[in-house]
């Protein structure tokens, strides 16, 4: 199947290919037409998967054909939990619109509100916006909905985790009855089902993850490894396999600030992005690490999520988060589009839970391998899966010898990476589209709240 296929036009056609994109992934396939035809969507994708053009594509082709944006006015909103993501989700509207004669703002908090009201004068065919500055700039009347034609949640399960769940039932007041909404989520919870019914009128679902799904072609294990230690792990690791680009994630904004520093004394260029970083900072410090200035980014969960890097080689979980979810979205940074991936966790003994959740979550029990002399004092409990999922019982296919799940292997990576120190080339988009994945069959615990952090 080609774009051609599937009813958009040629200026659309002609910004895919400047793009690169040869072919439509699953999620384009199925959500492109779905929103074409004008029926409210409900899609199960995960960042990675190409959802951003999924929805992009259709609304630029449908608001192609109707009457502009006049002064202060949205046609369609795009609302999305994190200040990353909104702006990642500008640039592709800005980049598939090239051809067209529409026009895109993006809008989030944490910067100065006044060049926004101003920009919004001109009026949006297309706005991208984080909730709370959008009910600011709404409250302030730089923005109205008189013309809204189009409604994206995007990362709504993301949203609602954020504490997002009451800005969202305010726009949803304000906004006309009469619109076509889409719903985007990594996950479908009974959270996220229940926001879909108050949202969507009888919607085509779309799925091209089980949700809580790992990506296949990410390879997963951990390294037991006492807490004290893991500072030393993680940076003979980055040495021993001359890692060149490297996302890590801490569980704390103090943990990653005093992991970059100790990378950076260390001789290995590294910076942070959390919620305490000024948005230049963050732009920044990701801009560096796109273009091969830094080596390790460090993130938190919130900074990260929605981060747009391609095809990263190597994820590393230096703590485990404490929302099992996040497991899945961080790893969801490597093995992207087609590319295959390392997912690494540093884990230590007070760790167990948190690892017993991700491995509940995922539907398998993670590798454990021993890196020599790091073998921890406090070694990490054995874990089980619970009897619902009854995966250990099943013989599994060792990948290679002594290094079966949930068992004690000598650092079989570790070895394996030195033979063959120098950095893979990253791999090429295919024009695949983002890869398939494979089924976890462990249901989602219900995930706390957290206040909002951005926006
Ligand atoms: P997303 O899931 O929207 O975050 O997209 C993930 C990445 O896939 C982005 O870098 C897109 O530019 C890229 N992408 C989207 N659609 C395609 C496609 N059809 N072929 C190849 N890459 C794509």
């Amino acid at each position: 199947m080609s774009f051609a296929d599937l009813g958009l036009s040629p200026a659309i056609l002609k910004a895919i290919e400047e793009q690169g994109y040869t072919q439509p992934s699953p999620i384009q396939q199925q959500a492109i037409p779905a929103v074409l035809t004008g029926q409210d969507v409900m899609a199960a994708a995960q960042t990675g998967t190409g959802k951003t053009a999924g929805f992009t594509l259709p609304i630029l082709e449908k608001l192609s054909g109707g009457e502009r944006a006049r002064p202060n006015q949205v046609r369609a909103l795009i609302v999305t939990p994190t200040r990353e993501l909104a702006a990642q989700v500008g640039d592709n509207v800005r980049a598939y619109a090239e051809h067209l004669p529409l026009t895109s703002a993006v809008v989030f908090g944490g910067v100065k509100i006044n060049p926004q009201m101003m920009r919004m004068r001109r009026g949006a065919d297309v706005l991208v916006a984080t909730p709370g500055r959008l009910l600011d700039l709404y409250q302030q009347k730089a923005v109205r909905f008189q013309q809204l034609e189009m409604l994206v949640l995007d990362e709504a399960d993301r949203m609602l985790d954020m504490g997002f769940i009451h800005d969202i039932k305010k726009l949803l007041a304000i906004l006309p009855k009469e619109r076509q909404n889409l719903l985007f989520s990594a996950t479908f919870s009974d959270d996220i089902r229940e926001l879909a019914k108050k949202l969507t009128n009888d919607p085509v679902e779309i799925s091209v993850t089980p949700a809580n799904s790992t990506a296949k072609k990410v390879e997963q294990w951990i390294h037991p490894v006492d807490k004290k230690q893991k500072p030393r792990l993680l940076k003979q690791l980055i040495n021993d396999h001359d890692w060149q680009q490297v996302l890590v994630f801490c569980k704390t904004k103090h943990g990653a600030n005093r992991l970059t520093r100790y990378l950076e004394e260390n001789g290995i260029t590294a910076a942070a992005i959390h919620g305490n970083k000024s948005q230049g900072a963050r732009t920044r410090a990701l801009a560096e690490f796109k273009s091969g200035d830094i080596r390790i980014l460090v993130a938190t969960d919130i900074a990260a999520r929605g981060i747009d890097i391609d095809q990263l080689p190597q994820v590393v979980n230096f703590d485990l988060p404490n929302v099992a979810e996040d497991y899945v979205h961080r790893i969801g940074r490597t093995g992207r589009a087609g590319a295959s991936g390392e997912a690494i966790s540093l884990v230590a003994a007070d760790e167990v839970k948190e690892l017993s959740q991700v491995e509940n979550l995922i539907g398998k029990l993670l590798k454990r391998d021993y890196v020599p002399g790091f073998e921890p004092v406090h070694e990490v409990p054995q874990t089980t899966l619970r009897s619902k999922a009854k995966k250990p019982k099943k013989p599994k296919k060792p990948k290679s010898p002594g290094h079966q799940d949930g068992q004690k292997a000598v650092s079989q990576h570790h070895q394996r990476a030195n033979k063959n120190t120098a950095s893979k080339p990253r791999q090429q988009r295919s024009g695949q589209g983002p890869q398939s994945k494979e089924g976890g069959s462990a249901k989602p615990a219900r995930r706390p709240r957290r206040r909002p952090a951005q926006a």
